[in-house]
């Protein structure tokens, strides 16, 4: 398998280098899918492969080269690989965390509606992401059956128009930005269309993963919205934000678009006062302000990855003594049942 696809990889990420603008749908066609080929492209060991082909089965591969490129060579302990490297461990079972830790599944008043929080409601737009990130809540979440069709819209404006209350539509995922503009831009322009409501949020990674993702195509239908626009990036360490990464921020900005950032804390990627702060400052230089620090849904296979909340508590508190206010994420947990996020500090 690796002797057959080596060629076209090594073109693909030459092509990176030298044509940045490549469209976003080949990047996304191009990224890695093969543990083994992921392996050998981050320079690891020979030790590293059967826990990446164990991880893989469950939970696939799935790596972009635009963010390949920012993972360190042959540093197992590099941040970034962390997240996007099945490791044995993924395996354990691990008493408390499962499959769905959010249950979900009790909250969805219809296909691809999740309607937990009283003025807003998440909608599942895309199952498919850029990118799959082994802590990730969702790596267990049926897809398939939950992504709304055409006619499901139909119903979810129906559910929205009876409940005038619900101001807000959060497009969420997998990652929304995986759906092609013209399905976004259908959704968007009925949602928005609405009344009742006032704001439009998208919750994604992709700015980050491909930041060529933000092209003209996207800034088309987004930008004329007539709502308030937020979009809530998802990284956790400073060295996903590069300079593409930065230059496509501020095309969201230039488009209306209000920037927040999410984070998931993760041993071993993000677990220290100098690498929160790392990353509150860099999400300055992008102009993306932090706005929740997750500690980490109990999901099965990530267990590895968890911090006690003691512990998550402590890092926070002495985060606030570097950082300005405006930079310091709010530490939350995400508590099945309740009506909000938790604060835990
Ligand atoms: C996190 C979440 C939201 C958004 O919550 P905010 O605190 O407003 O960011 C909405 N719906 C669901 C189901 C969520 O999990
Ligand atoms: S839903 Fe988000 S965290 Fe989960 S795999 Fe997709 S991009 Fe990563």
């Amino acid at each position: 398998m690796i002797t057959r696809s080596t060629p076209q990889v090594q073109a693909i990420a030459t092509d990176i280098h030298t044509a940045p603008h490549r469209d976003w749908k080949s990047q996304l066609a191009g990224a890695v899918r093969d543990p083994l080929e992921l392996c050998r492209l981050l320079g690891l060991s020979d030790e590293w492969q059967a826990g990446a082909l164990a991880g893989d089965a469950l939970f696939k591969v799935r790596v972009p080269h635009a963010y390949l490129s920012r993972i360190e060579r042959g540093n197992p302990d590099d941040p970034l690989l962390r997240q996007v490297l099945p490791i044995q461990r993924e395996t354990d079972s691990v008493a408390g965390f499962v499959s769905d830790p959010l249950e979900e599944a009790d909250h969805q008043p219809l296909p691809g509606l999740i309607h937990k929080y009283g003025n807003r409601v998440l909608l599942i737009t895309s199952g498919a992401c850029a990118i799959n990130c082994r802590y990730c809540f969702r790596r267990h979440y049926p897809y398939a059956d939950n992504t709304p069709s055409q006619h499901a819209l139909d119903d979810i404006l129906h559910y929205l128009n009876e409940r005038p209350h619900i101001n807000e539509v959060i497009l969420s995922g997998g990652d929304p930005l995986a759906s092609s503009d013209k399905r976004l831009e259908q959704m968007a322009e009925r949602l928005t269309a609405l009344d009742s409501i006032t704001r439009l949020r998208i919750h994604t990674r992709l700015p980050v993963v491909i930041p060529d993702r933000i092209d003209e195509h996207l800034l088309g239908w987004l930008a004329p919205l007539n709502v308030h626009k937020v979009m809530v990036l998802h990284i956790n360490h400073a060295q996903e934000i590069d300079d593409h990464v930065i230059a496509a921020c501020q095309r969201l900005r230039e488009a209306g678009v209000m920037l927040l950032n999410q984070s998931v804390l993760l041993r071993g990627v993000n677990d220290s006062v100098a690498a929160l702060a790392r990353l509150s400052e860099r999400l300055m230089d992008a102009q993306v302000l932090p706005y929740y620090l997750h500690v980490l849904d109990p999901v099965a296979g990530a267990a590895h990855f968890d911090i006690s909340d003691r512990e998550a508590v402590a890092l926070v508190e002495q985060l606030r003594k570097q950082l300005s206010g405006f930079l310091m994420p709010r530490l939350v947990r995400e508590i099945p049942g309740e009506v909000s996020k938790t604060p835990l500090y």
